[in-house]
């Protein structure tokens, strides 16, 4: 008998069932679409839980970098730091906001931003620095403010997988100007569809966003700048707000489960470093010499696995016209990382299954 197959995620509503449809009951009654009342709930609900004093719903998580790139005057010309190893999007948000992203190497055992590698990077051009909280664990953020506060640039945080994180306490997305944040379904807080948001303690810069996803408008019909239409309709609000309150639990569960593959891992499958406590587990990515034998093992015992990222963003055509230096880190771990099943619907047996799996790799290995 072929064991069942443990897919990678599972995005069907479960607990939150009938929240989510009675949240769409809602919205399709009022008949108010788009920056409606349950945006306007969302936001202040949302800023409260990431602990900052501002949030401003838009349309993805792309855009949201891009509009807090703009918000803060990075321009055409300027120079913003990246990661060598992200989702591409932080760098093409880069590329929207009309600067160029110049890729800073990865430390070796978190595969967040190095500070020296980000330094090295920093040029007469640089405005600001773009830390992202790489798979839900925050980037080094004490030493990258220091860096920032030396060459006077501003820092824009990633927050795309670490809803509810924090570092040393603090919550990310409130180091520098804001954080930027995404509800693309497969994220910690997910909508059913596509959305984002901005949190930010400075009321100015959420003003300003608040402007500049509605088309620059400041009156109906007066464009005050050039803004782009990147606004969080009702629909996908209602949802995030009936699945908000359960954030906190699903998190909770994230950590047993990363708890759980971490009692088991040993020197040929290694996790990642764990730097900080307010990881909040978005992926639980492992390393090894022999990522491309793991998988096909895990294929094998009916376990889906996905790799973030295969392609270090210096090596992606999309930034080919752009001149980078090396990032040699990223480009050897992007050899070796994969990610095993992590959410908060996967239940201690099959979390029992695929460490058993991973294990049996292990030991085939070590004696090898
Ligand atoms: C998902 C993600 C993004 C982009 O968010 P979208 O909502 O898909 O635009 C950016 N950065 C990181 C790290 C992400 O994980």
């Amino acid at each position: 008998m072929t064991p069942e197959r443990i897919p990678f995620l599972d995005l069907r509503p479960g607990e939150d069932d009938a929240a989510v449809r009675g949240a769409i009951d809602r919205v399709v009654r009022r008949g108010w679409f788009v920056l409606g009342p349950e945006v306007e709930e969302f936001e202040a609900e949302f800023a409260e839980a990431s602990g900052a004093a501002h949030a401003v719903g838009v349309g993805n998580g792309t855009d949201a970098i891009a509009l807090l790139l703009r918000a803060i005057g990075v321009k055409p010309g300027d120079e913003v730091i990246v990661p060598a190893i992200t989702a591409a999007y932080t760098g093409l948000a880069v590329l929207m906001a009309g600067a160029t992203p110049v890729f800073g190497d990865v430390d070796e055992e978190t595969l967040t931003l190095a500070p020296a590698a980000c330094e090295a990077a920093v040029t007469s051009r640089t405005s600001a620095i773009i830390p992202v909280h790489l798979y839900g664990q925050a980037a080094d953020m004490h030493p990258l403010q220091a860096i920032a506060q030396r060459h006077a640039l501003a820092i824009v945080e990633d927050c795309c997988q670490a809803h509810l994180g924090t570092c040393d306490g603090l919550p990310v997305g409130t180091f520098g100007t804001g954080g930027a944040f995404s509800f693309y379904p497969t994220k910690n807080l997910g909508a059913l569809g596509d959305g984002g948001a901005v949190i930010t303690n400075d009321a100015s810069t959420a003003d300003r966003i608040r402007r500049l996803r509605n088309g620059g408008q400041v009156d109906r019909y007066v464009h005050a700048d050039p803004g782009i239409n990147s606004r969080l309709d009702d629909l996908q609000a209602a949802v995030l707000r009936a699945r908000l309150p359960l954030l906190l639990r699903w998190t909770t569960r994230r950590r047993e489960i990363a708890a759980a593959y971490q009692e088991r891992l040993g020197r040929a499958v290694h996790p990642l470093r764990l730097r900080d406590n307010g990881h909040v587990y978005h992926l639980f990515v492992v390393r090894s010499a022999e990522r491309a034998a793991l998988q096909t093992h895990l294929r094998a015992s009916g376990i889906d696995t996905l790799i973030h990222y295969p392609v270090p963003l210096p090596q992606q055509p999309a930034f080919a016209s752009l001149t980078q230096k090396d990032a040699p880190v990223a480009t050897r771990v992007a050899q070796e990382i994969l990610s095993l099943p992590l959410h908060p619907r996967l239940t201690d047996a099959q979390v029992e299954r695929i460490s058993s799996a991973v294990d049996q790799f292990q030991k085939g290995h070590i004696l090898a």
